[in-house]
């Protein structure tokens, strides 16, 4: 499959924002301004936080626009207190669920193996996976920028199929510009997304990396996503602070048709 045929996915990382009316009312708002994208060419999710799940769910039904979740446990049921697991997200809605997050990773102590198995909870419930990678600040000035990727791109895959991986959602997030105005040149992201695909070339094959989605996210804004979502290994955006604000986050998901 050649690279253009990639349709794109712009995702909206909702965070810890955002009350029900609030979410409501921004994708009320969203929903009009992004009815006329075509939707063979780019697709939308939002991932409000789980409380908002069920309504944002309700709101965005007979819309093309996907719903997410933030995060999820790996196991099914049990003495989990807190924790929220891939059947019960499914059940609300979910077509995928955002996984190892670098917030995640940073605050919460989440790690390639927990990654691993969030992932396989995710896919055995029917949804589909974003995978979080990205290096920090200091391992980019270390020159350990791909090392680092790697690593994570590997750890979260261990044990799945390629036909599995096919119809993954990876998304490229250099922790240095996740919330911090600072966005990597579109011939940075490039670099780290075709070293990803060559690795799922190695680790799978070409075909099945030619089909896996990679978003780019770090500070994508409505004046830089055109030229970043034109980099030929980048499928779209994880849109964090602009996903807040329907105008920008359908101005992002315009520069990707
Ligand atoms: C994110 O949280 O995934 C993200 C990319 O955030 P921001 O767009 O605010 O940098």
């Amino acid at each position: 499959m050649a690279a253009q045929a990639r349709r794109k996915l712009i995702a909206g990382n909702w965070k810890m924002n955002k009350t029900i009316p609030e979410g409501l009312a921004l994708v009320r708002e969203l929903k009009g301004l992004v009815a006329s994208l075509p939707g063979d060419r780019v697709e939308l999710a939002v991932a409000p936080p789980f409380v908002s799940l069920q309504a944002v769910a309700k709101e965005l039904e007979g819309s093309a626009v996907k719903l997410a979740a933030q995060n999820c446990h790996w196991e099914a049921s049990g003495a989990y207190t807190g924790e929220v697991s891939a059947a019960m997200l499914k059940d609300v809605g979910c077509a995928y669920v955002i996984v190892g997050h670098s917030e995640r990773r940073q605050y919460f102590g989440e790690t390639d193996e927990t990654v691993n198995k969030r992932t396989r909870a995710v896919v055995g419930a029917g949804m589909t996976p974003i995978i979080c990678v990205g290096e920090t600040l200091t391992e980019r000035e270390a020159n350990r920028t791909l090392e680092v990727v790697e690593r994570q791109v590997a750890g979260a895959l261990k044990g799945f199929q390629a036909a599995e991986v096919a119809g993954f959602v990876l998304a490229y997030e250099p922790v240095w510009a996740i919330g911090t105005g600072r966005t990597a040149t579109s011939a940075q992201a490039q670099e780290v997304h075709r070293a990803i695909r060559e690795q799922l070339g190695r680790l799978y094959d070409r075909g099945t990396a030619e089909r896996v989605l990679i978003q780019y996210g770090g500070s994508v804004k409505p004046d830089n996503a055109a030229e970043l979502l034109g980099q030929p290994d980048v499928d779209g955006a994880l849109v964090g602070g602009a996903s807040l604000k329907a105008g920008d986050f359908s101005a992002i998901a315009k520069g990707g048709v």
